[in-house]
This record gives C-alpha cells, sequence and structure tokens, in this order.
C-alpha cells in the first residue's frame, strides 16, 4: 500500500484522510493539540467559546451526508437563530435564518466536528511538520524538533495558504501560483458574563463598524453554559490592529461592540481575544485543489475555493478523488 502523509487536520485534511484511508496507509499531521482547525472551541471554565468557524451550511448531496451523519452521531446540531443586521449603528429587525439553508454547529462545541471525522485515523498531534525532503522517488517529513517522521509516497498539504507555501518544496509545481494567495486575519474576541444579556437576538452581523459578527456562543443547541458572547471584529480593522497587544485590543473590541449593543459590556468575568493570521480568504476562481503527479505532492483547504467549511470539504473531497485514480 501507498504510504500518504497528510498535513494539517481540518475540515480539509480530514475529509481527505478519511477517503483515502481504505485505499492506502495514511498518517496525519497537525501541529495543534485538539483537531478540527479552524473548527475550534476554546473552554475558560465556566465558559466555552467557537472562536473561528461560527456555523456551517450543506449545499451539495455528498456534504450534507455527512452533516447528516454527525448529527445523528450527536456531534452537530441545527442552529436556528434570531439574527439582527447593523449598518454603522443603524439596526435593523429581529429576523430568522433561511429555513431552507440550515445552519449546523457542533455540539457541544463546535471542536465535535473534528473529533468525530478524526475517529479510527492515524492522527500525529502535537507535531508541527517543517522540511520536506526529496527520498527515492518520495518525500521524508521533519518535524519542529528535528525529528524523522517517516518516508511517504504522497505528501498533502491542507494548512492555510501561507503555511504551505512556507512548508511546501519550491519544486511544487504550484508553488508561484499558492505564494500569492492571501488570507486575511481576524481578532476573536470572547467575553463571559456571570447573568444572561437582555438580547432580543442571538446573532447580530455589523457593516461599517470594527466588529463583524457577534453571537451569544451559550445560546448554540448543546451548550448549557454560563453566558458567553463571541465576537470578530472586521477583516481590515484586524489588518490594521494585528500587532497591537491583547489588552488593547480586548479594551477596544469590547467598548465597540457595547456601544453598538447599547449595552454596557465592561462588567465581562471573562475576557480574552484571539488572533486569527490566516481567517478567511474570499471566493477563488482556480481549482478546488493543486497536484503534482510527477512529483506526488498535492494541497488542498477552503483557500482554494473559498472561505467556508463546505469549501474546505469540497477542497479535500476532489483532491481524495485525483489521488485514487493515481494510487
Ligand atoms: P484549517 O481548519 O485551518 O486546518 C488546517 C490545519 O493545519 C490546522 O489544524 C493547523 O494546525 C494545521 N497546520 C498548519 N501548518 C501545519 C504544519 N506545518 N504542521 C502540522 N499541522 C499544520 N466558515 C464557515 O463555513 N462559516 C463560518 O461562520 C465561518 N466563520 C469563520 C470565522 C473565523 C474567525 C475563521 C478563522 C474562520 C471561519 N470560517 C467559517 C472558515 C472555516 O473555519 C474554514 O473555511 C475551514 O474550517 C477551513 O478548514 P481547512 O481544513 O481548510 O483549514
Amino acid at each position: 500500500m501507498m504510504k500518504i502523509a497528510v498535513i494539517g487536520a481540518g475540515m480539509a485534511g480530514l475529509t481527505l484522510a478519511r477517503a483515502l484511508n481504505n485505499r492506502a496507509e495514511v498518517t496525519l499531521f497537525d501541529k495543534s493539540r485538539g483537531v478540527g482547525g479552524r473548527l475550534s472551541t476554546r473552554r475558560a471554565d465556566p465558559f466555552a467559546f467557537d472562536h473561528g468557524a461560527q456555523f456551517f451550511t450543506a449545499r451539495s448531496k455528498v456534504f450534507q451526508a455527512v452533516v447528516a451523519d454527525l448529527v445523528a452521531r450527536g456531534a452537530a446540531a441545527r442552529w436556528d437563530a434570531r439574527v439582527v443586521d447593523f449598518d454603522g449603528s443603524r439596526r435593523g429587525a429581529t429576523q430568522s435564518w433561511d429555513a431552507n439553508n440550515a445552519h449546523y454547529v457542533g455540539v457541544p462545541g463546535m471542536n465535535a466536528i473534528g473529533k468525530a471525522l478524526a475517529e479510527g485515523l492515524n492522527l500525529q498531534r502535537q507535531t508541527r511538520i517543517e522540511t520536506l525532503e526529496a527520498a527515492n522517488g518520495g518525500w521524508r517529513l521533519h518535524d519542529d524538533q528535528g525529528r524523522d517522521r517517516g518516508r511517504f509516497d504522497w505528501v498533502v498539504c491542507a494548512a492555510p495558504a501561507e503555511q504551505t507555501a512556507a512548508l511546501m518544496p519550491t519544486t511544487f509545481a504550484h508553488h508561484a501560483v499558492i505564494r500569492e494567495r492571501r488570507m486575511q486575519p481576524c481578532f476573536a474576541l470572547m467575553l463571559g458574563f456571570e447573568q444572561p444579556l437582555l438580547l432580543d437576538f442571538e446573532v447580530a452581523r455589523f457593516k461599517n463598524a470594527a466588529i463583524s459578527w457577534m453571537a451569544v456562543n451559550s445560546s448554540k443547541p448543546g451548550r448549557n453554559q454560563a453566558t458567553s458572547l463571541l465576537v470578530h471584529a472586521a477583516h481590515d480593522w484586524s489588518a490594521l490592529h494585528l500587532e497591537d497587544d491583547n489588552h488593547a485590543v480586548i479594551t477596544t473590541l469590547t467598548q465597540a461592540t457595547g456601544d453598538l449593543l447599547g449595552q454596557d459590556l465592561s462588567h465581562a468575568k471573562h475576557r480574552a481575544v484571539h488572533r486569527w493570521r490566516y481567517a478567511i480568504i474570499d471566493q477563488q476562481d482556480g481549482p478546488p485543489f493543486f497536484l503534482d503527479a510527477e512529483r506526488r505532492l498535492a494541497a488542498c483547504g477552503d483557500w482554494c475555493i473559498g472561505g467556508r467549511v463546505e469549501a474546505a470539504f469540497q477542497s479535500g473531497h476532489e483532491l481524495a478523488k485525483a489521488i485514487t485514480q493515481r494510487l
């Protein structure tokens, strides 16, 4: 059997590894302690925050089948939130999400998705792959501790574009294209409260403001936790303040959120921020993955298609089909 290394255990890498698992000997590497990449949850007892992806939708039949299975296993559930749009400080009416376009979340946290999808896979966590070295028609991987992680016939990188460009050898046929892809940063502000907040919606979307999104995280299905708010800063604001210190970012974003919601949020018991350097990418026109059959190297991820969980799934799914034909 061919040996395949998949670097990155987000939705794209997990999808690919699951599809190839019975056809090849697949090893999945991720630098994090957890699994799922940007499908992530941070706990700060008694609070919990999905600080990356907020929800996902499923448009294709094949992804709908995966989501249905996750729901049946209790790892995902539909989230029907009340939503309000703001333009600057002007507030729109409270509305429901389109009933025909279901929004899903992981249960009890977004990271439940990665955990469920990783079941049965050979996953090496806390392993940051740093170099690929050509070895007998394949590739030898080394981690950031200088350890040899083995020789593989195929290597697939399923990390964000910038990290893929840094990791893949420049001989990779698509290296020049990938190097040009730019993902936008995003700050995630996490606020925990001892008392429920008085809000007549669970989600607020903002235009022309420092923040772009606010969700009452604790209102998502299966949470049953102390009141938590998750706020995303706008991408242009995040880019402008990317190197600011955490305290300044927390103070400014807490104030901005409070002003827009008309609530004093300064009494939050828990306040923290996460800096996503590679959060999201605009819709792309190119192929859904990059494959160099001669060198047996490939790359996939949401950044091939657009910044959505389903895009990451589609990229991993399509690449698995292309590699299967070559095994
Ligand atoms: P990732 O999830 O980033 O996975 C890549 C993995 O590679 C990571 O686990 C990382 O640790 C690992 N890695 C990187 N380099 C190395 C290395 N050298 N060695 C080993 N491992 C490595 N999508 C939606 O559909 N709806 C939303 O509401 C939504 N909101 C979002 C909000 C934010 C703030 C962010 C950040 C993203 C959001 N997204 C949303 C996008 C969604 O999260 C992504 O499209 C999707 O999760 C990407 O999956 P992926 O597998 O391509 O990449």
